[in-house]
């Protein structure tokens, strides 16, 4: 298996470079040059393995310059015991008649980034022992809230990496921002930057293809790589829990093997339901997939007209992951669609970093429409439907889950479509509890804190708040710095020297 470039197709690197650089000098972005495939016999075989089994039969088919030991090592470190909250790594919850919750957010931080966070170090020190030269990596983050913490948990103090943060400075909940700033780890280092998530995406990309800056790391024998979507280290453990799930419903008698099933994914950035089209060109039967988006809804927009247009107002939301107008892993499926056109992409790409718009055409509209469902659910629809997810079905939403749900309620409202559907549950609602409180009882908010409110929470609904989001308030603020866009650049190189 060879990765190519989005934007440069006659780019071919293994598995283990293209983990390591993270993004290609071209600034496209890796792809495997072809699907591997899995057959219903072989689903059949994953049905009956645990969750690390299927993981390292998966990983074994795009990872193809690591041994089966290395491999297994990173599987088994990755999803030890105790990491995350359920032994099924992911668990499928039933929320209605053909509707399941696919619960991705076991792990330590929270927020199904654990998913793929807790692997990518492991996947790295593996990559960079054999493509990295020996030169020691920095890891660099633009989060919208989610990533960066997931992230700082999985790099904290691993030999031979540094990681570095940024996060819009009122971008992230409460609970987000203090997860951050308290982190703990000898190489960690977290910056807050006036601005929104892209302008932190932006500036992140800007650095990591700035050569001036790449010649000062390889001087202090360093090298930069990337814990966001754009790395494939982060797309591929995402691949795994779509396929698992297919395996559990097989399992738990919910479908037969073969049977098709829609897939509903609240989106930012189209990593997550990008790994849920790889499951699908693996061979896991998709019906359709539906892409919620909550009042950024640009990809919705882009869903139904085929044309991306990121000039528009940016709105902050109580579903903050995916307060973006850049989905930077749109540019992957724009490449498999038009039968890997790096021509094409290219232009497009410029065309969106110049003029903030492209049109894909009707072609291209067409093709996704195939599987491809858009929707978007504004901020009252997203507090009703907590509300009443809650009191009919007693199951509690966080604020990203409940604009899939709504999404996908009034998809099949509208097309009668009735295929059994994974809704994917991205976050614990402790994590927004401002937001999922105030949905639930506006007056129960009045006058606390974030910790009052996570009290509240817990009485209102019975349930318990993951203790690692309930002691934070005893944990130390370690990380206060807030810097501009256009300092990013120095914040690093900064932090590398201090680190
Ligand atoms: C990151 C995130 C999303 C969006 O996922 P993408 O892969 O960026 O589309 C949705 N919900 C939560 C809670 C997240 O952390």
């Amino acid at each position: 298996m060879t990765y190519t470039s989005t934007r440069d197709k006659s780019v071919r690197v293994t598995s283990s470079e293209a983990i390591t650089r993270g993004i290609s000098a071209d600034g496209g972005l890796f792809v495997p040059t072809n699907i591997p495939r899995l057959s219903a016999d072989d689903l059949l075989q994953l049905s009956s393995m645990d969750y690390k089994g299927r993981a390292k039969e998966i990983l074994s088919l795009y990872l193809t310059d690591f041994t089966p030991d290395e491999i297994s090592a990173c599987v088994d470190g990755a999803y030890a015991p105790g990491k995350f909250a359920s032994d099924k790594i992911a668990p499928l919850v039933t929320l209605s008649d053909g509707v399941d919750i696919l619960e991705l957010w076991k792990g330590p931080t929270c927020a199904f980034k654990d998913m793929a966070l807790q692997l990518l170090p492991y996947l790295l020190a593996v990559s960079a022992s054999k493509a990295a030269q020996g030169r020691r990596i920095v890891i660099l983050v633009a989060t919208s809230g989610d990533t960066g913490k997931a992230a700082l948990e999985g790099f904290k103090d691993v030999p031979d990496t540094q990681i570095m943060v940024f996060y819009p400075n009122e971008g992230v909940s409460p609970m987000q921002k203090l997860q951050m700033a308290t982190q703990e780890g000898a190489n960690v280092a977290v910056c807050a930057i006036n601005g929104n998530f892209d302008d932190a995406q932006n500036g992140v990309k800007a650095i990591f293809t700035d050569k001036a800056v790449a010649e000062k790391l390889a001087a202090r024998n360093l090298m930069f790589s990337s814990a966001n979507s754009i790395n494939w280290g982060r797309l591929v453990p995402q691949i795994v829990y779509y396929v698992s799930a297919y395996c559990d419903l097989i399992q738990e008698n919910k479908i037969k093997n073969g049977d098709k099933i829609n897939i509903v994914v609240p989106t930012g950035n189209f990593g997550n339901i990008l790994a849920a089209y790889y499951a699908g060109e693996m061979g896991v039967p998709l019906n359709r997939l539906v892409c919620a988006s909550n009042q950024n809804r640009v990809l919705t927009d882009f869903i139904s007209t085929g044309v991306y247009d990121r000039r528009r107002d940016f709105y902050t939301t109580m579903s903050p992951s995916m307060d973006i107008l850049i989905s930077s892993n749109l540019e992957r499926l724009l490449f498999l669609l038009t039968g890997q056109n790096d021509t094409l992409v290219r232009e497009w790409m410029t065309s969106l970093s110049k003029d903030g718009v492209y049109d894909a055409g009707a072609a291209l509209l067409a093709k996704m429409n195939v599987l491809f469902a858009g929707g978007f659910c504004d901020e009252a629809g997203t507090s009703a439907l907590i509300k009443q997810v809650f009191t009919e079905k007693g199951y509690l939403c966080d604020t990203h889950t409940a604009v899939a749900v709504d999404v996908y309620n009034r998809y099949r409202a509208e097309t009668g479509d009735e295929t059994y559907a994974v809704i994917a549950s991205t976050a614990s609602p402790f994590k927004f509890c401002a937001s999922v409180l105030g949905a639930l009882d506006q007056k129960a908010a009045e006058g606390l804190d974030e910790f009052g409110m996570v009290r509240a929470l817990e009485k209102l609904t019975g349930q318990v708040c993951p203790p690692q989001l309930a002691d934070l308030n005893t944990k130390k603020v370690r990380f206060t710095q807030c810097c501009e866009q256009d300092e990013m650049e120095e914040a690093v190189l900064q932090s590398i020297a201090e680190l």
